[in-house]
């Protein structure tokens, strides 16, 4: 189907492109006519979905359930919400610990939390400063932690603690209003969202966990920009705030762990050790800025790095992975007085052990960290993308369609990804 809208009632677009309507309590649709999208306005264009009056998505039901793909009813934004065509999303494995059960989220839920597309609707009521930041048409990135901007941690700036993503999202599965955007097509079963529940063709977002991305950024490549990106540059600049000279450690050569390679050496870093146990990550790992690899099943990757750091230890090392032994091994890597940074999310419930005395003896730092700020940090990513300080194009190493979800996932279970795979949309 064709739509295009803005927080009027009613909007038709110039000859010959489009026209439509619908009613403001949104129930009711009016498809008049539809052809391409119209780029001659910033208040008006169109979207396309499969057919009809509905949008495909991919459902998690249940653990190690296989991902169904469902119709459903074209998701309605509220106020301060935008509607997005959604164009690409990435494949993380935050969603895989949900799909495996590791981690608990409401189901049946839409996963999928990395995404670009393109501005379609805004809700009623939305803030005009917000419509005139995003217009309809523009190219959008979405940022997982979608903040909401007025809560106690939003108020100081610190996104990344949003106390509304915390207990909405991430405990209940919906938007801050306590209700999910997204239904069933003909039964109107409540689907739940995984932030912005990103694997299906449309998706609703708080506005504040958007940003513009421009024409010269590829909508599938940078989709990663949204969690491990966002993540490697929260646990870089906030939690390790890594300075000029830094030794850096990574273990994990996921798209987080990759990420994090390519955000220290932009910040600086000397010695970017990465750890892993597959020689295949560890050599695209050199692409990413990587000055040493350690394969961290062939030889000891505590003992490793202090070698290369001359028996000291890294000033930063940064845990990618989520287990208890690596958890342990990042803490060992860390010189007297540095900071051991976790970024992994683990098997809920799964407690890392640290030698208490070290700890307290030598100054070791260890620190949680977990993702960026949305509203101050995903702006900065998209200028390093866009100037080529962060290589997009190599981080992304596969893309799939959204019939092939699950098949993503199930390769990235497998550890048959190399950096990070990508779904494109539409
Ligand atoms: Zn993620
Ligand atoms: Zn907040």
């Amino acid at each position: 189907m064709v739509r295009g809208s803005s927080a009027a009632k009613r909007l038709v677009s110039v000859s010959g492109r489009l026209s439509w309507s619908w009613s403001s309590s949104c129930s009711e649709l009016l498809y008049l006519w539809g052809s391409s999208r119209s780029s001659s306005s910033s208040s008006s264009s169109s979207y396309t979905t499969t057919a009809g009056n509905y949008m495909r998505g991919a459902v998690f039901w249940e653990p190690n359930k296989p991902l169904t793909i469902e119709k459903f009813d074209i998701p309605q934004p509220k106020a301060n919400e935008v509607l997005i065509k959604t164009k690409a999303c990435g494949v993380c494995h935050s969603d895989l610990h949900v799909m495996k059960g590791e981690i608990p989220f409401t189901s049946p839920c839409v996963v999928g939390h990395e995404i670009t597309g393109e501005v379609v609707e805004h809700g009623p009521l939305t803030d005009t400063k917000i419509i005139r930041r995003f217009p309809i048409g523009s190219r959008v990135v979405g940022a997982f932690i979608m903040p909401c901007g007025n809560c106690h941690f939003c108020s100081k700036g610190h996104d990344d603690l949003c106390e509304d993503f915390f207990a909405f999202n991430r405990a209940k599965g919906t938007l801050y209003d306590g209700q999910t955007r997204l239904f069933l097509h003909g039964t109107r079963q409540p689907i739940f969202m995984y932030s912005m529940g990103g694997l299906a063709e449309l998706c609703v977002v708080p506005a504040h966990g958007l940003t513009l991305l421009p024409d010269s950024l590829p909508y599938t490549e940078s989709a990663i920009l949204g969690c491990a990106v966002f993540t490697a540059y929260g646990a870089m600049a906030h939690a390790a705030e890594v300075r000029p000279g830094d030794t850096v450690a990574v273990i994990g050569m996921g798209g987080v762990g990759s990420s994090c390679l390519q955000i220290a050496k932009a910040f600086g870093a000397s010695d970017i050790i990465a750890v892993d146990v597959k020689d295949e990550k560890l050599q695209k790992a050199k692409v990413f800025g990587a000055t040493h690899a350690v394969n961290a099943i062939k030889e000891d990757a505590v003992e490793k790095i202090r070698e290369i750091t001359g028996g000291k230890g890294v000033d930063i090392a940064v845990e990618a992975l989520g287990k208890p032994q690596t958890f342990l091994q990042c803490f060992k890597s860390v010189k007297d007085g540095g900071k051991a940074v976790m970024i992994g999310l683990a098997q809920a419930g799964a407690v890392g052990e640290v030698d208490i005395n070290h700890l307290v003896r030598r100054k070791v730092k260890v620190i949680g960290s977990y993702g960026g700020r949305a509203r101050e940090d995903l702006p900065k990513l998209v200028r390093l993308a866009e100037t080529g300080v962060f290589n997009l194009k190599d981080a992304v190493s596969r893309t799939y369609n959204l019939e092939e979800a699950g098949k993503a996932f199930q390769d990235l279970n497998q550890g048959a990804i190399v950096g990070r795979a990508v779904i494109e949309i539409m």
